[in-house]
């Protein structure tokens, strides 16, 4: 039975700690990149979820996947927990050490394995991040678009299932990934998937370990399809008076087929925090944040198309922004807009939301997701994705004030809800971790759900990797 988890307490499990023989043997092999130092470990168990910091025993520091396997392999031996380690940025308690253990930190593992500009592909190790990739192969005319906002780690976009701002027009990492190598919870080395586009030979085990968020083993390679750079790029703003003329304006752009590369949401807290911290001088109404990519008359075509929509809506003050420098500078705005939202109230925490829902049910679940925020007084700002019909609220709490996590919690609950009514999903990319344990039941069924349960026993028998996460063991 998998009891419904309380979203914002954290679950209480027995600690696995590990044999003084073991960690003997892991501090011989790993010399200066073993650490039970209290700082890194308290770094290595919190992420930038609202739960409490739960540091792993210990942290390795891996260079290759034969010294993950080693790591792995003695753990297995003893059964103590792994707990993969990319970047941290992940929002859903997904890195806590709830059970003790290992954390296996791959972020030195930062090489280019094999880049094949011909074929449109490269492998890289699973602590190359995706702004470092891009930096590489700047010169071969191709580009990564998987942008999680956060400089985050292939291996842990992959783990996480991560999309961010272009995957309206380019797909998440599901769509990205060709190919992994994985240390398997007995710390055997496998291979899923190849170099070509498809294929439909057996079980397709990339797409089980894309999204497993540490569970089932640890990604050290990922094999990546690349894009030709496009041959024009033009980023547009525009202002709405209110939000659901923003919202209607993007389902319309998507139902007309407009291959946009990305359209996002502000509301006009996140445009206010923005401003602040960013000096931007926007106007302070709802907004639309859009790219087009492609050649210049497509791009041209695909602008002229939105632009008469959002006029339609009521959009105004249309602004071009086709120089590098310009757009650079919207695009680093949004990106910050997390931090920019937490700076407007000092010493807070965010508990920040992530449904997603077809897109045509986008208007619906905004629309009764601010009138609920609005009623509860607490502050908060909305930033989406909503070409994908993904957004996220994110509610400004007090640090330690149980009452008013308690409130931001019960209107995430609430708002999780309205997703799965409208046949849409309590996370669209940033997965699981602990914070939405208690609503995959809800959204996936018992059936499904006690199927991964059965693929994690078969995978982990003795329940190493994670463990605590995704659902109860
Ligand atoms: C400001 C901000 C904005 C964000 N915006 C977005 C967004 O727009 N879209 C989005 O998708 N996400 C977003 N995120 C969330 C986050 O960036 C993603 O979840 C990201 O994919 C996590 O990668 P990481 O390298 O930081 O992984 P970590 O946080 O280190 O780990 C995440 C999970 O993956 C597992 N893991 C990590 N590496 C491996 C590996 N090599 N093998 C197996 N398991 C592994 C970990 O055990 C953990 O369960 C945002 C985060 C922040 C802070």
């Amino acid at each position: 039975m998998n009891a419904p988890v309380p979203t914002h307490v954290l679950p209480q499990f027995e600690l696995r700690p590990a044999p003084e023989a073991m960690l003997s043997a892991l501090k011989a092999s790993f010399g200066a990149r073993f650490t039970t130092a209290a700082a890194v470990r308290e770094q290595h168990g919190r992420d930038e979820s609202p739960y409490p910091t739960t540091p792993p025993e210990v942290v390795v520091f891996c260079e290759s996947t034969e010294e993950v396997a080693a790591v792995v392999r003695l753990a297995s031996e003893h059964s103590i927990p792994v707990i993969p380690y990319g970047t941290g940025s992940s929002l859903e308690g997904h890195l806590l050490a709830v059970q003790g253990g290992i954390s296996v930190d791959v972020s030195g593992m930062t090489g280019i394995v094999r880049l094949n500009p011909e074929d449109l592909t490269v492998t890289v190790q699973a602590g190359v991040t995706r702004e470092q990739l891009n930096r590489e192969i700047r010169d071969t005319g191709l580009f990564f678009p998987i942008d999680p906002g956060a400089n985050a780690s292939l291996g842990g976009m992959a783990a996480t299932r991560a999309s961010g701002t272009n995957a309206v027009r380019y797909g998440t990492m599901r769509e990205n990934v060709l190919g992994l190598t994985v240390v398997t919870a007995s710390g055997e080395v496998i291979h899923t998937g190849t170099r070509a586009r498809k294929s439909s030979a057996g079980y397709d085990l990339t797409r089980l370990f894309v999204g497993s968020e540490g569970t089932l083993g640890v990604i050290t390679e990922v094999t990546l399809k690349l894009y030709p750079l496009p041959e024009a790029v033009s980023a547009a703003i525009c202002h709405f008076a209110d939000i659901a003329a923003a919202v209607n304006t993007t389902i319309q752009i998507i139902q007309l087929g407009v291959p946009i590369a990305r359209c996002e949401l502000l509301d006009v807290n996140a445009v206010r925090a923005v401003n602040a911290q960013s000096k931007l001088g926007l106007r302070e109404s709802p907004m639309l944040l859009m790219e087009f990519h492609g050649s210049p008359a497509s791009v041209r075509e695909q602008a002229e198309t939105v632009q008469s929509v959002a006029t339609e809506m009521g959009g105004e003050d249309f602004e071009w922004a086709s120089t590098p420098e310009e757009r650079t500078r919207l695009w680093t705005a949004r990106h910050k807009a997390y931090f920019a939202g937490m700076q407007t109230n000092p010493g807070c925490r965010s508990v920040t939301t992530d449904t997603c829902v077809p897109i045509s049910r986008l208007a619906e679940i905004i629309d009764a997701s601010v009138a609920d925020a609005d009623a509860t007084g607490l502050p908060y700002y909305i930033v989406g994705h909503v070409g994908d019909g993904n957004f996220h609220l994110a509610y400004l709490v007090k640090d330690g004030d149980a009452g008013e996590r308690a409130l931001a919690e019960a209107m995430s609950e609430r708002m999780v809800r309205r997703a799965i009514a409208l046949e849409g999903t309590c996370t669209g990319e940033h997965g699981i971790g602990l914070h939405k344990m208690g609503f995959l039941v809800e959204e996936a069924g018992e059936g499904a759900v006690a199927m991964m349960r059965a693929v994690k026993r078969a995978l982990d028998p003795k329940n190493i990797m994670n463990p605590g996460k995704i659902f109860a063991w």
